[in-house]
């Protein structure tokens, strides 16, 4: 007897025999039962999942003659079921659409279609890989499907559904195939062996099931295979052997030395494995789907569905997992990704696979810049000083410090206490960030002398003239004076709040707005309005200063303009206009006496800002160009 392939020698020849399809069986099982068969059903899904099968055990149970009418489920016995199984009944064609796509054979196929069956109730057409049939073919079978002799049913099985004409598809039952759980395909490998009578250990058939992916014809192919190769024992090894994949142990010691941060122990690793002959490319799609698994098993817990692998596979990602943050696995995946579509199209695809394993190690140390800066645990701590200073030979004890599951141990023992020392002085202040959103959660919060505070003024109340006039003046303002830019890091603490005063007198208004100008760090409008003539008008204070309107819209932009309405309102409790007009005749006859600058500077305000002086002690930064937005109105 001549030799049959076990997938089809165990191809399911009932609807109750198929596996993992429950959802497509049963409703063609109850359509049948009930005298609704469509005539045009599209089959999709993955290969090697049943959709051919399905097909065929549709055609027979259609056309089984062991009773007058179509029947749920096929007799399998009689003339009919066996021709179909052998797939030479008259009236059940099965054609490949990859060869037979072109607009001549479905013509061919739409005049035959005209013809009763020969012999059967129905005339089957099972087109196989239906998306490949053109256009044109396509539009010369929509006659036939719009208009369907009672006679005949289309089965259309296909990997691409989304290829075939909207038209064709709405008029077929569209079916769409699960793949196949990985359990349910290693209870079949199990069936299948059992009666073919050979040996097994499970973590072979696991084996062969992951290859399988969700594909029952893959696991069978691999698994003929392997009985080829090695008889009537299947073991883990043979299998591995034959389908090329890397033993998981070497994947867990790989996430091993990169847990203990030994760039050279993920070399030898590779080293090994090319040497073995694995290739490049297929090792990191491997390290891909390992990372992939350890990642679910990390967020979803390693006993969800989503994983299909087998019980030990479970205990293993589980074990690796617990050993990395997400944000870890996260970036390992990442990195991966972009390593193996690297070795798709570089060559020296071992240099390539070695940097990005090297990259794993590496992004295993980094630390978030905030953490650094914050220093708000021990282990940035470590890991702060080992990277600032290179600390000798501690290269890794310092950054495996810088992990979670060996941090303390690592710590003591290994991190010189000279080090440790002045960074954790660096580290009383709190983190800039928390700093900021503490700044911004509580707009009149005080108490942090060390930080800059950026003046948060209550939003001046105007009126409908001067709000089109400040907006008139914002737009002819230079870009550079853009509110944000000048986020004033170096601005001094908040002057105290001016008595609150319903009157405002010239030189009340006078004084409120220089110091507030000065304050800004807006020395030079300070100077022009010092010398200007100034009056009150009810709520409006007017400035008439020696500039032309224009030096005035530069001078003036939203954010000193910002300053000034906010001081006011401060010092009288109500809002008040402010305004600057041109006049020419009030030169300044009386020179002022120069007034002290504020400060020396803004390359003196950059040193002093408490970013800047982490960033030098941390990084050996220096400052090198100073751009002051505010000083360019
Ligand atoms: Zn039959």
């Amino acid at each position: 007897m001549s030799y049959q392939v076990l997938a089809r020698k165990y191809r399911p020849q009932k609807f109750s025999e198929v596996i993992g399809q429950e959802h497509v069986t049963r409703t063609l099982k109850n359509a049948i039962a009930q005298g609704r068969v469509a005539h045009g059903y599209i089959f999709s899904g993955h290969r090697g999942i049943g959709k051919t099968t399905i097909a065929r055990i549709l055609a027979m149970a259609l056309n089984c003659q062991s009773q007058d009418h179509s029947i749920p489920e096929p007799c399998g016995v009689c003339d009919s079921c066996v021709e179909i199984r052998a797939g030479n009944s008259v009236d059940v064609i099965e054609i490949d659409a990859a060869t037979n796509r072109g607009i001549d054979e479905i013509r061919e196929l739409r005049e035959a279609a005209r013809y009763r069956p020969a012999r059967d109730r129905f005339k089957i057409y099972i087109l196989d890989e239906a998306h490949q049939i053109t256009d044109a073919a396509f539009n010369a079978l929509l006659k036939t499907l719009e208009e369907p002799p009672g006679h005949i049913v289309f089965m259309m099985a296909t990997t691409q559904p989304e290829d075939i004409p909207q038209t064709i598809r709405s008029r077929c039952q569209h079916f769409s195939f699960h793949a196949v759980r990985f359990d349910d395909i290693v209870q079949q490998l199990r069936d299948i062996a059992r009666q073919e009578g050979i040996a097994y250990d499970e973590n072979a058939l696991a084996m062969l099931a992951e290859v399988g992916d969700g594909s029952m014809r893959d696991a069978l192919s691999i698994m003929d295979q392997a009985i080829a190769c090695c008889g009537t024992t299947l073991s883990g090894e043979v299998v591995r052997g034959l389908v090329g994949t890397v033993s998981s142990d070497v994947l867990e010691d790989v996430m091993d030395a990169v847990a203990r941060n030994s760039s050279a122990d993920v070399l030898r690793a590779i080293d090994r494995l090319l040497v073995e002959g694995q290739s490049a490319q297929h090792f990191a799609r491997q390290m891909l789907r390992f990372l992939r698994n350890v990642m679910v098993a990390k967020v979803a817990g390693s006993d969800s569905p989503v994983l299909q692998i087998s019980s030990d596979e479970r205990a293993r990602v589980a074990r690796v997992a617990e050993r990395f943050s997400e944000e870890d696995l996260a970036r390992f995946m990442q990195i991966m990704l972009r390593t193996h579509s690297d070795l798709g199209y570089k060559q020296e695809q071992r240099f390539h696979l070695e940097l990005g394993l090297l990259k794993l190690v590496h992004a295993q140390r980094l630390l978030p810049l905030e953490e650094l800066l914050s220093g708000e645990t021990g282990k940035a701590t470590a890991a702060g000083s080992s990277l600032r200073a290179g600390v000798g030979t501690s290269r890794s004890a310092g950054s495996a410090a810088a992990r979670t599951n060996v941090t303390s141990r690592a710590t003591s023992e290994l991190e010189p206490q000279s080090s440790r020392e002045p960074a954790a002085s660096l580290f009383t202040r709190p983190s800039p960030f928390e700093a900021d959103r503490k700044r911004k959660s509580e707009p009149k919060a005080e108490g942090q002398p060390g930080f800059a505070k950026r003046e948060v003024a209550p939003a001046p109340v105007l009126t409908s003239s001067t709000t089109a006039e400040a907006d008139s003046l914002s737009d002819n303002a230079s870009p550079a004076m853009d509110a944000g830019v000048a986020t004033a890091v170096a601005l001094e603490p908040d002057p105290s709040p001016q008595p609150k005063n319903s009157e405002i007198t010239v030189k009340l208004a006078r004084e409120v707005v220089l110091t507030a100008l000065d304050d800004a760090g807006q020395q030079m409008l300070a100077h022009n309005l010092e010398e200007a003539e100034w009056s009150v008008h009810g709520v409006e204070v007017c400035v008439t200063v020696a500039m032309s309107q224009v030096l005035i819209d530069v001078a003036l932009g939203p954010e000193p303009k910002r300053v000034i309405q906010a001081a006011l309102s401060r010092a009288t409790g109500r809002p008040l206009k402010f305004k600057m007009m041109s006049g020419g005749a009030q030169v300044a006859a009386k020179p002022a006496a120069p007034r002290p600058t504020n400060g020396a500077g803004a390359r003196n305000r950059a040193a002093a800002d408490p970013i800047v002086q982490r960033m030098q002690e941390k990084f050996g930064a220096e400052i090198r160009t100073v751009i002051d937005h505010k000083d360019r109105g």
